[in-house]
């Protein structure tokens, strides 16, 4: 899960990290009010769950109370469209007015969970500002690496060796050991799976301050953490992949056009690279998990068809908890309810896969048998309405 920048400076100020003072606004008069309380320059930012905002037009440093009306009177209630979001961009509700920082250079620090150690890892570089996969591409040497060890924890001897690598005079690399260890300690107590503060900067001043903070937490842990379950912010989300998981069905929308309905993740991706072997694009993953009812069918019928470029819907069902005669009269029961014109595939394997067979050849409905996975997926990319040529 996913927070806002302000949530996460709010969290990370608490673990002792150095943020700009700020506040939130959710109209542009709030705006200015919390631009006024600050003095100028503010920066205004608006708050969407992706980055790539300050070249998208999402953050700028105003010198004065009209500036910041004007500013927030053209984000709020608008969709932003940064390189992290899809063509449709994220909606901006709320904005961060800071006070504004005079920078003297920016730097990254960036902790993820590193998949092959099984551990934290710090990354961290001179090079700020620029967004990390870039980074990584042009100036691979650029990026420091550090593991921590989880029977240690941060060792104070670490931050010291990043603050030299990344050029901190020595009362800096005293404030940097503040600001790793409150970045370490936020991700270890809050179950984090993430935590970027890109740009870290030296401000004229001399001091370092995170003008930047992002944070995502392990969703499966948000159970024992109330406070980060509470900081979660549904608007910024996908409203299609909320009500699916209502019925318990993991849903993620994709570019094409195959609705696929399929039980199991493993068998579901293999369907979607079937589908795209055979010539085709999905429009969805879909897993409708084990011992799915009818009710479940219907319910993953109606969520796919949320999506107006599917055209065809494939069902690819390997029952071994789930039973095929199940999943075939939930098949022909969304097919009645929901009214369905458009062409359905279905591929039924395993208990009770004849019974299965039998609903679905009874049911008098136009709806498409495959034996196999590959007589499916062709068999679904080949029932695609006429595409205009
Ligand atoms: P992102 O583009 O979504 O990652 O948003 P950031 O919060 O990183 O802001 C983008 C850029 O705006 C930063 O890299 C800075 O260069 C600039 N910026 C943000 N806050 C300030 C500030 O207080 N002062 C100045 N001078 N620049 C700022
Ligand atoms: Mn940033």
């Amino acid at each position: 899960m996913d927070i806002h920048e302000h949530q996460a400076k709010d969290v990370l100020r608490a673990f002792g990290m150095p943020v700009p003072q700020g506040g939130i606004a959710f109209a542009p008069e709030q705006a200015m009010h919390e631009a006024r309380k600050l003095g100028f320059p503010v920066v205004v930012k608006a708050q969407i769950h992706a980055g790539g905002r300050g070249a998208a037009g999402g953050v700028r440093l105003c010198q004065s109370e009209a500036e910041v009306g004007a500013f927030a009177l053209s984000l709020l209630g608008r969709n932003l469209v940064t390189k992290q979001t899809d063509a449709q961009g994220k909606p901006v509700h709320r904005l961060l007015v800071e006070q504004g920082t005079e920078i003297a250079k920016e730097l990254y620090l960036g902790l993820v969970l590193d998949r092959k150690s099984e551990r934290i890892m710090i990354v961290a570089s001179r090079e700020g500002g620029m967004e990390i996969e870039d980074l990584a591409e042009d100036q691979p040497d650029a990026l420091i690496r550090m593991v921590i060890d989880p029977a240690m924890g941060l060792l104070p001897f670490q931050s010291r060796e990043l603050g030299f690598a990344l050029g901190l005079s020595a009362h800096q690399i005293g404030q940097f050991a503040i600001v790793l260890r409150a970045c370490y300690r936020a991700f270890r107590d809050l179950d984090a799976t993430m935590v970027e503060i890109n740009p870290l900067v030296v401000s004229s001043a001399g001091g370092l301050i995170a003008l930047d903070a992002k944070m995502s937490f392990d969703t499966n842990a948000l159970f024992r953490r109330p406070n980060v379950a509470a900081l979660r912010d549904p608007g910024q989300e996908d409203p299609r992949e909320d009500a699916a998981a209502e019925h318990g069905l993991s849903y993620v929308g994709l570019d094409g056009d195959i609705g696929c309905i399929i039980n199991g993740a493993g068998l579901a991706m293999a369907t979607m690279d079937m589908i795209q072997l055979a010539g085709g694009q999905p429009a969805n993953f879909l897993d409708i998990g084990g011992g799915a009812s009818p009710e479940r069918v219907v319910a993953a019928f109606r969520t796919v068809l949320t999506d107006p470029n599917v055209s065809v819907i494939l069902v690819n069902i390997f029952a071994g908890i789930n039973r095929c005669d199940w999943v075939a009269s939930g098949v022909v029961q969304a097919y009645r309810e929901l009214n369905l014109t458009l062409p359905v595939v279905v591929r039924l394997a395993g208990t009770n896969v004849d019974e299965g067979r039998c609903i679905i050849d009874a049911s008098g409905l136009p709806l498409i048998s495959a034996d196999t996975l590959a007589e499916a997926a062709a068999t679904a990319v080949a029932a695609r309405p006429a595409l205009a040529a």
